[in-house]
C-alpha cells in the first residue's frame, strides 16, 4: 500500500472515488499545506477520516526522538517498513525553522570520513519517505513556519535524483517552501548537478568539496575519480549561471590533511571565480577514519586565510551537539551496530544564503574525546524520549 506522501493526486482521486470532487484538493492541502494526518482533518466527515487513515498510512515510525539546545534542536530516528533507519533533524529559531532530511538509507559514496559512507548503502528513499520528513518537521515546528529544507542528511541526494526531484517539487509547489530556501547538498555527482541546473527551479547547491586538488580528493571523496575537479567546477559554474543562486562549498577541516595554507590557497583558487561561499566544519571523528578535526585556532586561521584571499567563508555554528545530531550517530547508537559507526554528517543551513549567515548547523561535533563526551551528554541531554 502506498503511504500518505507517496500517493500522487491521481492516486488520491482514486482513493476518494465516490466522494465530492473537491475532496481531493482538500485532503491534498491538508497533507501538504497544513501537514496534518487524515485522522486530524477535522474538516472531513469522521467516517472519511477513519477510512483515509487506513488508506494513507505513515511511512515513518519514530524509533527515537531527542531534543537539545533547550528544545531548539530535535532529532528523529525513523524506522521504515523494511526496518531501514533514517534520521531527520529540525532546527528551530525564534522566527523560522530549518529541517535537514535524509534521501537514502545509507550511502554508496564511501567518503572516508563519513559514518554513513562507512556503513554502506541500503536503499533509495521513496518520494513519500523524503516528503514525510518535511511534513513531520513542519508539524513539530508550529507555530513557526518551516521555511528552509536542506537535503544534507543521510545519503547522496543526486544519486537518487528520480525520487529526490519530485520530492523537492512537492515541497516547492505543494508545501509552499520557496525553492530559494531548499538546498541540495552533493558530493559532486556531476550529471545530477547538470540536471538541477537545467530544471528551471532555483534551488541552492552545496558541494561537499573537502579537497581542492584531485590527488587528495580522490582519496577523501572517491566519486572524484569519476568526476574530477575540473568537470565538477564546470558543472557548478553552469548551475550558478543558469539559476543565479549562490554556490556553497562544504569543507570539513581535518587536522593535518586539508587545513594548511596551501589547502586554503587551492580552495580559494576554485571558490573565488565561482564566488562560492565556503562553510567550514571541523571534522567529526568516526571509527572508520579516526583523524581529528582541526583545533579551533586552526579553524579560525584557515577561515582568515580564505577571507584574506577574498573568499567568503564562515565556520558553521553548532546545533544539537549534545544529542549527536550529526547524521548517522543516532541511527548508529540505536542500532548498536559497529558497522553503522557513530557520527558523521554535519549539516547546516546554507538556505541562509539570503541572510548571508550560516548559523544552522546541526552536526559539527567539535569534541574528539567521544567517550568522555558521551558521559557528559548523559547529563546534558534535556529530553530523551524512546518511542515504542
Ligand atoms: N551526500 C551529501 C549530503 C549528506 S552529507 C553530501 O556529501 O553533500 C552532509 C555533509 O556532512 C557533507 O558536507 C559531508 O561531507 C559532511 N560530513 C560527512 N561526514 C562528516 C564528518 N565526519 N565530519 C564533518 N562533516 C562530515
Amino acid at each position: 500500500m502506498a503511504t500518505a506522501y507517496d500517493v500522487d493526486p491521481a492516486g488520491l482521486a482514486a482513493i476518494l472515488a465516490g466522494e465530492p470532487a473537491y475532496r481531493v484538493r482538500q485532503v491534498w492541502d491538508g497533507l501538504y499545506r497544513r501537514a496534518v494526518w487524515p485522522e486530524d482533518m477535522t474538516d472531513l466527515p469522521a467516517r472519511l477520516r477513519e477510512e483515509l487513515g487506513r488508506q494513507l498510512p505513515a511511512a515513518l515510525s519514530p524509533a527515537l526522538e531527542r531534543t537539545a539546545d533547550g528544545g531548539d534542536t530535535v532529532k528523529w530516528l525513523w524506522e521504515l517498513h523494511d526496518g531501514a533507519r533514517i534520521e531527520t533533524v529540525l532546527m528551530l529559531y525564534p522566527d523560522r525553522a530549518t529541517v535537514c532530511v535524509s534521501t537514502q538509507a545509507g550511502c554508496a559514496m564511501a567518503c572516508q570520513f563519513c559514518a554513513t559512507g562507512q556503513a554502506g548503502f541500503r536503499r533509495h528513499l521513496t518520494v513519500g519517505e523524503i516528503v514525510e520528513q518535511v511534513a513531520r518537521a513542519a508539524a513539530a515546528a508550529r507555530p513557526r513556519r518551516l521555511g528552509n529544507v536542506v537535503l544534507m542528511g543521510m545519503g547522496e541526494p543526486l544519486a537518487n535524483f528520480d525520487r529526490v526531484w519530485p520530492a523537492v517539487l512537492r515541497m516547492v509547489r505543494d508545501m509552499g517552501i520557496s525553492a530559494r530556501h531548499v538546498t541540495v547538498s552533493t558530493v559532486g555527482v556531476v550529471p545530477g548537478i547538470r540536471r538541477l541546473a537545467a530544471s528551471g527551479v532555483p534551488v541552492n547547491l552545496a558541494v561537499s568539496l573537502h579537497a581542492a586538488n584531485d590527488r587528495l580528493r580522490d582519496r577523501l571523496v572517491p566519486i572524484n575519480r569519476r568526476y574530477p575537479l575540473d568537470v565538477l567546477v564546470d558543472a557548478c559554474a553552469e548551475h550558478v549561471e543558469r539559476t543565479g543562486r549562490r554556490l556553497s562549498f562544504e569543507w570539513a577541516l581535518i587536522a593535518g590533511v586539508n587545513d594548511g595554507a596551501a589547502d586554503a590557497a587551492e580552495l580559494a583558487a576554485i571558490a573565488g571565480p565561482l564566488r562560492a561561499h565556503v562553510n567550514l566544519i571541523p571534522l567529526n571523528p568516526t571509527p572508520g577514519y579516526p583523524v581529528r578535526g582541526s583545533a579551533p585556532a586552526v579553524v579560525r586561521e584557515f577561515r582568515d586565510r580564505l577571507l584574506g584571499l577574498g573568499v567568503n567563508a564562515t565556520v558553521r555554528s553548532t546545533r544539537g551537539v549534545e544529542i549527536d545530531a550529526a547524521c548517522g550517530q543516532l541511527a548508529a547508537r540505536a542500532a548498536s551496530s559497529p558497522a553503522a559507526g557513530p557520527g558523521n554528517a554535519a549539516a547546516g543551513d546554507p538556505g541562509s544564503a539570503d541572510r548571508g549567515a550560516d548559523e544552522g548547523a546541526h552536526g559539527s561535533v567539535l569534541s574528539v574525546a567521544k567517550g568522555k563526551r558521551n558521559a557528559q551528554q548523559a547529563h546534558r541531554i534535556g529530553a530523551q524520549t524512546r518511542v515504542p
